[in-house]
């Protein structure tokens, strides 16, 4: 088996799509290294590089499969380490355009944790694999190419702030939303991919929160995104979500400011604010903040398109954020950071199948396969944002028809969902990627009822 592999593999970067990629790269690499900028810390704590693990982070049911298909035991693990493994269509309170959406038993069950600790197990499971190393305070500051048409390393800037060299066959940029890949490319006389941008201008603020000993509101999660409420008033472009995380009383609020709303960073007009959208108000005597709420607006949805590169280094691969940066809210990156090592696994063993040397070919076909996997996540997230946008009067980039047409559909079966539990739960796994969306255009008998009814149920979302 060992001969069998490539040679050695870089990931840049150390967070969920790096450590993922090391997870997938030590079964086929002799030796595997991941360079983080960061300090790793023993617990599960905020760290400088991901700012973003103060706010809310779902993981959908995609990414929860594929963390147990690699990490055999990770759900069981996450919830002896404090996770909340709850039931998506009872336990979590979530509310739509068109009211409360019903509740009802189902076998769909959601993982509820913070992004720190989430990251630690998944950063801990990889550490304890005998061929992958880890390397905090280690800055990646450009690629290494002797003939510049293959990569062959980067350049890193260390703790001690030495800059030096580490070889590679492959290197794989998971270095997250502010990648300096297309700088890289251009040090190396590439042009950089194009860039898609759509934007709803959503900010967050964030607050984990303690509740009053004995408090249960009969449920475990809130979720009430503005994702273009019917309604006039704060509602239209405010709401605010609360969820369990890591253990007893603790749970996380965050405030949603879409179409340009800023929710408060301090705790008066976090409250404030909380007490404008009224979905949370049960709660509000029962919390007690522990730390200062921090706020969030780089939301975009930010789409490079490396597949489409005229030409490119060969070994040299990217996934992630760094990649296909989606608009937070809909609770994707993650998971599509995990389907990224997942498809760069697929084409490894599909070169492997071909019979060739080395990795020629292989950074094309991946980027190639990867576009195409994020292909629905940034469809369901822009598709969204399009909304808001126009709602909000700054709709910049105009929408393809085919896909206007298709969220208009997507809106009505949304509002027929809310009378249909079977149709509400397959809408779901749809949304947490464990269901082909195929049925969503295929199913006649569907078509026809949204069609009869188009206008009632567009009007139940305001469309
Ligand atoms: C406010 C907010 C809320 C979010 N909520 C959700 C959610 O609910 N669900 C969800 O799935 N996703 C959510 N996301 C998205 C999620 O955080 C990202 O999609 C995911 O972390 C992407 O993984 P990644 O590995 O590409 O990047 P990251 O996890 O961000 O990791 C990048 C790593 O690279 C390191 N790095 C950067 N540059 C260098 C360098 N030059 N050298 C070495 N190391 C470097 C960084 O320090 C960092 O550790 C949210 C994001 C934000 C901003």
């Amino acid at each position: 088996m060992t001969r069998e592999r490539y040679g050695s593999a870089v990931a840049v970067g150390g967070g969920i799509g790096g450590s993922m990629a090391a997870r997938v790269l030590s079964d086929h690499f002799e030796r595997v290294t991941v360079l983080e900028e960061d300090v790793f810390p023993d617990s599960a704590e905020q760290r400088r590089g991901v700012p973003q693990g103060n706010h809310i982070h779902g993981l959908l049911s995609r990414g929860r499969s594929v963390l147990d298909t690699y990490y055999p035991g990770f759900t069981e693990e996450a919830v002896g380490r404090t996770a909340h493994l709850v039931k998506q269509t009872s336990e979590i309170r979530d509310h739509r355009r068109y009211g409360w959406a019903p509740r009802f038993e189902s076998p769909l069950r959601v993982l509820l944790l913070s992004r720190p600790l989430l990251e630690l197990i998944i950063r801990s499971r990889t550490m304890q694999i005998s061929n992958v190393t880890y390397r905090g305070s280690h800055k990646v500051l450009d690629l290494v190419s002797e003939d510049g048409e293959t990569v062959t390393g980067v350049r890193y800037r260390n703790a001690a702030g030495e800059n030096a060299e580490m070889r590679a066959d492959l290197v794989v940029d998971a270095s997250g939303r502010r990648s300096d890949a297309s700088k890289w490319l251009k040090n190396l006389g590439y042009e950089p991919p194009e860039t898609v941008t759509v934007d709803g201008r959503w900010s967050y603020s964030s607050c984990f929160v303690r509740t009053s000993p004995g408090w249960d509101p009969g449920w475990k999660a809130t979720t009430a995104h503005p994702i273009g409420s019917v309604t006039e008033g704060p509602r239209r472009f405010r709401g605010a979500s609360m969820l369990r995380q890591d253990g007893e009383r603790r749970w996380i609020i965050t405030l949603w400011g879409s179409g340009g709303e800023r929710p408060p960073g301090d705790p008066a007009g976090f409250f404030d604010y909380l007490r404008s959208v009224g979905y949370l108000d049960e709660a509000i005597p029962h919390v007690e903040l522990l730390n200062e709420p921090a706020a969030w607006s780089a939301t975009a949805n930010r789409l490079r398109r490396f597949e489409l590169m005229k030409s490119r280094p060969e070994n040299f691969v990217l996934l992630g954020d760094a990649v296909a940066a989606f608009n937070p809210v809909y609770g994707q990156g993650m998971t599509m950071a995990m389907v990224g090592a997942v498809d760069l696994e697929t084409e490894l063993v599909e070169q492997r199948k071909r019979g060739a040397d080395g990795l020629h070919g292989l950074a094309g076909r991946f980027q190639s396969r990867l576009a195409e996997s994020s292909q629905l996540p940034w469809k369901l997230s822009t598709g969204g944002d399009f909304r808001v946008a126009r709602l909000a009067g700054f709709a910049e980039t105009p929408q393809d028809p085919k896909d206007a047409a298709l969220q208009a559909y997507m809106d009505r079966i949304d509002a027929l969902s809310s009378e249909d539990d079977e149709l509400k739960l397959k809408l779901l796994e749809t949304l947490h990627l464990v269901r082909d969306p195929g049925w969503l255009t295929d199913d006649e008998d569907l078509r026809q009822r949204v069609t009869a009814d188009w206008d009632r149920l567009g009007k139940m979302v305001g469309v």
